[in-house]
């Protein structure tokens, strides 16, 4: 049977167009690739930040730097010098625009928008069967990126559910040089809740309400906080929301994040491309579309993203399990790290760049006795008593 394509990545988002864009600007071994992709043109949907540490291919794309962060708590406020590091500002739109363009000037990459995957690939002699709306096609392997259909409880250790909103407010109420990472309030019953807010000018910010729960959450749980968030950093002045964007992200997925078949990957936040202690996913999504190219650019099968760490996965696995066991002790904890962790050091391991050491101040800066409680409850004893009553 003739095979349309070497490979076929299902789904042109952040993962999919990383990916073609390296194989646009440099196919090697593999010159037939196509990305199937759902919607029919793309917008600025979503607003990816992450810390700058080295001269980076997307510098040229970035709209925002900001060289101090606050952490705050209604017990502690924490200043961030991230100088070193900046936390940065990439919009989707410039992304997709940027990546389209590239793929227009070459013959080896596809686009093809305005075309749904529907069910699973099957398997045939010498590859693979997609079935779309445009039609059957056929490949020799797929990467799939599609997101979760359906998100749900149980699928994930905790999900980040976010409502977010770009507001241009008719006075000049923000400090565009320091952005809030994360402002806890009171939440009853007691919650890992936050708001993030990136001051893009003095009346302009994105101001999104973000909760880690069990339960996913659909952004219209999260408008009343938010509405209520953004009249207080518009402090009662008129305002206008210019754009929203939402997401349920899975902060450590249960179960094997990667369907291991011959020339079948997943990659992108199903296949493991969000860190499980924060969501973030950008960044590792680069990282893997590098891998990923050079694999086809030799005629290799593909690969999803590269297992964590041992220890990184230890210590995302505890710190997510003391989150959902303690939600409320998440406001300490995460005051305490960007307190007592150096900046550098704490960058580094939040984008999976840890030394030893870094891990061991991490450790040390955190209150240890709610660790020690969390891995108690893991020993059979403790379920033990549990259900002794
Ligand atoms: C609003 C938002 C803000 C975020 N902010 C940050 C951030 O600041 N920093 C960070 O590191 N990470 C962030 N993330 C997390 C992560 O970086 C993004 O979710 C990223 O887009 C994940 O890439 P992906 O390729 O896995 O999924 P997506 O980018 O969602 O791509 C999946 C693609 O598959 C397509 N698709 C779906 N179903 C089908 C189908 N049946 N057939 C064909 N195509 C299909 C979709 O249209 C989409 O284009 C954010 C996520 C969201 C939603």
């Amino acid at each position: 049977m003739a095979i349309d394509a070497d490979v076929t990545v299902l789904g042109g988002g952040c993962a999919g167009l990383s990916l073609a864009l390296r194989l646009a600007e440099r196919p090697g071994r593999t010159r037939r690739v196509v990305v199937l992709e759902a919607r029919d043109a793309y917008q600025h949907d979503r607003t990816w930040c992450f810390w700058r540490q080295t001269p980076d291919r997307f510098d040229a794309l970035i709209r925002h730097r900001w060289e101090h962060l606050r952490v705050r708590s209604p017990e502690r406020d924490v200043e961030v010098d991230c100088r070193l590091t900046p936390y940065q500002m990439l919009e989707s739109g410039d992304f997709y625009a940027y990546v389209q363009a590239v793929i227009a000037g070459q013959q080896a990459v596809r686009l093809e928008t305005s075309v749904t995957v529907r069910g699973e690939p099957v398997r045939i002699p010498g590859g693979w069967r997609v079935e779309t709306s445009a039609g059957d096609h056929t490949t020799a392997h797929v990467i799939d990126t599609r997101p979760p259909r359906s998100p749900g409880r149980g699928d994930a250790l905790l999900w980040q559910s976010f409502l977010g909103e770009e507001v241009l407010c008719e006075q000049p109420v923000f400090a565009p040089d320091r952005a809030d990472l994360m402002e806890f309030d009171e939440t009853t019953p007691p919650e890992v809740a936050f708001t993030y807010v990136l001051p893009l000018a003095v009346d302009r910010a994105l101001i999104e309400t973000t909760l880690f729960h069990p339960q996913p959450h659909h952004p219209e749980d999260l408008r009343a906080r938010q509405r209520q968030a953004v009249a207080q950093r518009c402090r009662g002045a008129p305002y206008r929301i210019v754009r929203s964007e939402s997401g349920i992200l899975p902060m450590g997925l249960r179960g094997a994040p990667t369907k291991t078949r011959a020339g079948y990957v997943v990659a992108g936040l199903m296949g493991g491309g969000a860190r499980p202690a924060t969501g973030y996913a950008f960044q590792r999504i680069q990282v893997w579309a590098e891998r990923c190219a050079v694999a086809l650019r030799a005629g290799r099968a593909p690969v999803t993203h590269a297992a964590d760490p041992r220890l990184t996965q230890w210590m995302d696995r505890l710190f997510l399990e003391v989150l959902h066991a303690e939600p409320a002790c998440g406001p300490s904890l995460f005051t305490a790290l960007f307190a007592n962790v150096p900046t550098p050091r704490l960058v580094r391991f939040l984008s999976d760049q840890a030394t030893l050491l870094d891990r061991a101040c991490v450790v040390t800066a955190l209150p240890y006795s709610i660790f020690l409680r969390q891995l108690f409850a893991r020993l059979p004893v403790s379920g033990l008593r549990r259900d002794l009553g």
